[in-house]
């Protein structure tokens, strides 16, 4: 993936995040060893998920420093940067889903976009769902409107134990996932998951693949998009080694697979997300098509 290297990256819609001073904050939750990190390790969460009670232990409230510094490498961003640094890369790709949605939520729903703002913060964040800690990875607060990414969870969750492949193009597809729940929570569809919340055909997995969709239907157009001032796009290109990076990731945070790499025998009754194999079609089917209708998951045989 290569943003262009030239022209304006707004930051405005990213800060940096944390938990207001408080530190070294005490989470509950009794499951211990890989079974918490793993069940922590999947992308975007429930709403009722959230909160300290029930969150994995060892998350430390980072505080407003970090906050702080969050926001300050937030502010200094370019789009040249967003080729090699982590954070950047998170600034642009908003403002590359800020386009296409833009564009294409009123060509093909008739709908204005508006854009959810993202948070950046490590170990523990303050949301409009709770409390938040980084082990259960990027997620979407409805309430909030709000993206909530620690990026340390790209290398060492997304790379580190689940194997997928390094690669920018993962991050973003992580992003555009991200803002796939919150189209889910314009039109109304993310309450599907709470109201069927496990199991190979829920409503969850439904949610999550279609997420998965959106993610592939941003890849699509991200090329192609112009800005907003008319000038080229600011995702110059995605190569096929780039889209394979992605499928590799959707792979890689399939609930089967996932299973698998804890240890655990696969159990398609407790999948929240769905398996490798839906999530790297689900995906596909959004980048080929383009298609807001052709990411349909609840009008489909699962
Ligand atoms: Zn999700």
């Amino acid at each position: 993936m290569t943003f262009r290297q030239g022209g304006r990256l707004d930051t405005s819609g990213v800060s940096g995040g944390g938990r207001g001073g408080r530190r070294g904050i005490a989470v509950g939750g009794g499951i211990g060893g890989l079974a918490v990190i793993l069940i922590a390790l999947v992308l975007g969460v429930d709403p009722g998920q959230l909160g300290l009670d029930t969150g994995p232990t060892g998350a430390q409230g980072q505080g407003s420093d970090s906050a702080q510094q969050f926001q300050s490498h937030i502010n200094q961003c370019d789009l040249p940067q967003a080729n090699t640094d982590t954070i950047c890369r998170i600034v642009a790709t908003t403002e590359s889903l800020e386009d296409v949605w833009t564009t294409q939520l009123p060509d093909q729903v008739g709908m204005r976009w508006v854009q959810p703002r993202t948070t950046v913060f490590s170990g523990a964040v303050d949301t409009g769902c709770g409390a938040a800690s980084s082990d259960i990875g990027p997620f979407y607060c409805p309430a909030g409107q709000t993206v909530y990414i620690d990026p340390s969870f790209f290398d060492s969750v997304l790379v580190g134990q689940l194997g997928g492949p390094p690669s920018g193009a993962a991050q973003m597809y992580v992003v555009a996932h991200e803002f796939g729940h919150h189209l889910q929570t314009v039109l109304g569809d993310i309450r599907r998951s709470q109201q069927d919340p496990q199991g190979p055909s829920s409503g969850a997995v439904r949610v999550e693949l279609q997420a998965d969709c959106y993610a592939g239907l941003w890849a699509h157009y991200a090329t192609s998009t112009p800005a907003p001032d008319g000038g080229p796009p600011l995702l110059e290109s995605l190569t096929p080694q780039d889209v394979d990076a992605i499928v590799r990731t959707a792979e890689a945070i399939g609930d089967d697979h996932i299973q698998r790499t804890g240890g655990g025998r696969v159990d398609p009754r407790s999948w929240t997300h769905g398996s490798s194999e839906m999530r790297r079609q689900w995906f596909l089917t959004g980048y080929e098509q383009g298609s807001v209708q052709a990411c349909d998951t609840f009008r489909t045989q699962l």
